[in-house]
């Protein structure tokens, strides 16, 4: 690729709007100068559009796509999330390594339209479907290289140790393709996953536990113990209220209580979803200046509850948005439902308004872009900074609302009157790979998705 100068009729700053900004991008993508636009400067592309920094998708299980929408179809007995996972067993039983690929490939493409360009994948789905490892190791995690590779994102893999069925209960038969009795095997794992992600321009490698279900003590103290310096470190913690009572009954603690009490949590920790919390535990989470990763579409589709936020933010709390499940992925509804669901809860409309700034849309896209950076171990000083990537979602200005919309109003008109039209396209590493609504390789992997879903006739 040769260098590139992109001028937008505005750009998002950590200051605020730039407008009419030249950006112009090196041979590799990244950002060699971001200035205000000179009369009659030569330039590659006259962009008719807002640039934000991209969203981040902080929390992925990339097989569970195939199932999206599935589990809706309700005959009588009850459903929860217990009934959910056992269908979402079924279907990790199945998944071969090229079924992931195509499955993976298709949900970061649209992922891509939806304005994301970076996904951290917690990946368990570790072994052959007889529960034994593949001849290469990491087989499974490579299928998910190369789909992010293909769609343009950038991947962080966190392959995720998983041991047990419940707190000290074996691992349950559906569950042998997730387990490493010996976290051994598992390091061995971690480290074929880092090899292979070295040939790979953009991807990373984070490290993390499946749940404090899902690992005792002993393992989870290695664990930490072995990942790297600014390594990012995830693990799911009290999404469900079954999950405290558990804990209570068997740990004596509730789980983030006991995760707090036996580890040295730090900023590179990121909770997913950390739904139940105390206010004791959320003054344990601020202290350490740890993560949670909010994932509202598929907590509310799961029936979890609803994470504390606005106290959480008001304190300054670090988070993210993943989408988990992915029975959404849209990354502007995943912060009005955030929102929503507090609005609907406190009566007040100010959830996003944050150290007396008033434009709620721009702390939310800030404060999750930063969250999201953090949760893929990536540098998270600022958006759009000199020798990064250059990685935007680029607004339509020609979309009715936002062509009457002044600056001062046109982050909120984005988050909280959006359709899809709104997004222009989406640029990756300094190239778009959305343009109007199209990903770059759109049909090729429509096609072979396609053909997956038709092959494995589960849905
Ligand atoms: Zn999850």
């Amino acid at each position: 690729m040769k260098s590139q100068k992109y001028l937008f009729k505005a750009l998002l700053t950590p200051e605020g709007w730039l407008e009419q900004t030249v950006v112009t991008v090196d041979s590799l993508g990244k950002i060699e100068s971001i200035k205000q636009y000179i009369a009659d400067e030569t330039i590659d592309e006259r962009v008719e559009g807002y640039a934000l920094p991209s969203f981040q998708n902080a929390h992925s299980h990339a097989f569970q796509y195939a199932m999206a929408g599935l589990a809706e179809y309700h005959e009588g007995q009850t459903d929860d999330f217990w009934s959910w996972r056992n269908a979402m067993y079924d279907l990790a039983l199945r998944v071969s390594p090229e079924q992931l690929e195509a499955i993976a490939t298709q949900l970061y493409a649209q992922m891509a339209c939806m304005g994301y360009t970076a996904v951290a994948e917690f990946h368990y789905l570790h072994h052959q479907h007889n529960g034994k490892p593949f001849e290469n190791t990491s087989e499974m995690g490579q299928s998910l290289m190369r789909a992010a590779q293909r769609a343009g994102l950038h991947l962080t893999l966190i392959p995720i140790l998983y041991q047990q069925g419940g707190i000290h209960q074996p691992p349950t038969e559906k569950q042998r393709r997730f387990i490493h009795a010996d976290i051994e095997d598992f390091f061995t794992l971690i480290e074929s996953s880092k090899q292979a992600s070295s040939t790979f321009e953009r991807v990373n490698i984070g490290i993390g536990a499946h749940s404090i279900r899902s690992v005792n003590l002993d393992p989870l103290s290695r664990l930490v113990a072995y990942r790297l310096p600014n390594q990012a470190f995830h693990i799911h913690i009290a999404e469900q209220l079954k999950e405290v009572e558990d804990a209570q009954r068997n740990l004596r603690q509730r789980p983030v209580e006991w995760l707090f009490s036996n580890i040295e949590v730090d900023q590179h920790f990121h909770l997913v979803h950390a739904t139940h919390i105390t206010a004791k535990e959320m003054e344990m989470i601020l202290t350490s200046r740890a993560n949670v990763v909010i994932c509202p579409s598929t907590e509310a589709n799961l029936g979890d509850g609803i994470f504390p936020f606005n106290a959480f933010y008001a304190k300054n709390g670090n988070w993210s948005i993943g989408t988990d499940s992915h029975i959404g992925l849209n990354h502007l509804e995943e912060l009005r439902w955030l929102d929503y669901g507090q609005r609907l809860i406190h009566h007040q409309r100010t959830s996003f308004i944050h150290q007396g700034q008033p434009d709620g849309a721009q702390n939310a896209l800030i404060s999750s872009w930063k969250g999201g950076r953090n949760a893929m171990g990536l540098s998270a000083a600022h958006f759009f900074e000199i020798g990064d990537y250059f990685d935007a979602v680029v607004i339509d200005a020609s979309e009715p609302l936002i062509a009457t919309t002044s600056l001062k109003h046109l982050c909120n008109t984005v988050l909280y009157a959006q359709n899809q039209s709104m997004i222009y396209g989406t640029i990756s590493a300094g190239k778009w790979i959305v343009k109007q609504g199209k990903h770059q390789y759109a049909e090729s992997i429509k096609k072979n998705f396609v053909e997956t879903i038709r092959k494995m006739a589960n849905r």
